[in-house]
């Protein structure tokens, strides 16, 4: 942990990624003695009264610091986002029918490949064609779609969404890489999902916010794990829930809405992606991939004009305390991934690095 090292690390991983100290202190003291139990968190029922509060308390800040309308359920399950794809795809894709998807990267791809086990996708916007540097335009969806599918934000590419899209089909969003990162308005949604470990916690759960007058009306047999509805019916106690991602989930959630819940965090982002990429657009020697209208307030990515510079650039960036810069493989250079728990001093440390790197070449 962080204040354990003698020298501060400013951790810009991408995921599994950055979680307040103040969090860590507490989620390790819990793993010793949960609430002065005697006992460990992770060994005690998830059917105690101790942790039936931890799992309420995680539903029901979801619900307030996103401001969910009263016809919304959450649920804290397994199997990542990943599994997400396909209960989306099987919760709300009717047997037969078909849905629209947008095109923006390696997530929302596999969101579209999972959706055809259960019926027809119809991809409306694609940004392929120029590596995912961008939000693509939107076709209209074509009628009879029963919902549309985007990725709020891309975290491998460093796009995201400038808000949530119109459309005349209700909403789902893979929200992973930029819950509770600002504020939007949840009215449009079947689903929101997101797993753990961007912005919430560790990794092993996912959290689905979703509407459940709109669950049940595919026609078709879902498997119970993969069955939206039976979890709600068990409190998200259909099996045993992985109890340490979710309480730690709990935990970052109550840190955000003591600092003032979403719209503060949005605030300090913004202040956070101001910094770095006014200095991407100054420095000669960097260059965004994302282009002006489509970059994300989570994950920077960008590169050196000049690759020859890039074992200076690494050295300066590593001896300065910065981990997890470098890039996902299919874009290459650098990404800068700025979670709601990396604090602003680091991105500035980051930016005064790019700019010694500038000063001595
Ligand atoms: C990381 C990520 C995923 C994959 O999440 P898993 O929990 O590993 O399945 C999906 N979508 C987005 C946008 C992500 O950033």
């Amino acid at each position: 942990m962080h204040q354990l090292y003698s020298m501060e690390i400013h951790n810009f991983s991408a995921g599994p990624c950055i979680l307040p100290p103040e969090v860590m202190q507490e989620a390790s003291q819990a793993v010793l003695d949960f609430n002065g139990m005697g006992l460990s968190l992770i060994e005690i029922s998830h059917r105690s009264k101790e942790f039936v509060a931890v799992m309420e308390e995680a539903r029901s800040l979801v619900q307030s610091l996103l401001g969910l309308p009263e016809r919304f359920d959450v649920l804290f399950l397994q199997g990542g986002a990943s599994l997400g794809f396909l209960t989306a795809a099987y919760n709300f894709l009717p047997e037969g029918g078909s849905a629209a998807y947008v095109d923006t990267g390696t997530w929302a791809n596999k969101a579209i490949k999972e959706a055809k086990h259960a019926g027809t996708a119809h991809v409306i916007g694609s940004s392929k064609a120029t590596n995912y540097d961008r939000i693509p335009a939107l076709n209209s969806v074509p009628s009879g779609s029963a919902y549309l599918h985007y990725t709020s934000n891309n975290t491998i590419f460093g796009t995201q969404f400038s808000g949530v899209p119109s459309a005349d089909v209700p909403l789902i969003a893979d929200m992973s890489s930029d819950i509770f990162s600002r504020k939007f308005n949840p009215e449009a949604f079947h689903m929101i999902y997101a797993g753990a470990q961007k912005n919430m916690g560790p990794a092993g759960t996912v959290m689905y916010a979703f509407d459940r007058d709109a669950v049940g009306k595919t026609g078709r047999s879902i498997p119970s794990y993969l069955d939206l509805a039976v979890h709600a019916s068990k409190d998200s106690m259909f099996n045993t829930p992985p109890v340490f991602p979710i309480y730690v989930s709990m935990l970052t959630m109550r840190w955000m809405h003591a600092l003032g819940g979403v719209e503060a965090m949005e605030a300090r982002n913004q202040r956070k992606s101001n910094l770095i990429y006014q200095e991407i657009d100054r420095n000669a020697l960097f260059e965004g991939h994302a282009t002006m209208d489509s970059r994300s307030n989570m994950n920077a990515t960008f590169r050196l004009k000049n690759d020859a510079l890039g074992t200076a650039f690494d050295a300066l960036w590593k001896e300065a305390g910065i981990n997890g810069l470098k890039g996902h493989r299919s874009v290459g250079g650098y990404r800068a991934s700025m979670y709601n728990a990396l604090s602003e001093s680091s991105v500035q440390v980051l930016v005064d690095v790019m700019k010694e790197l500038e000063r001595s070449h």
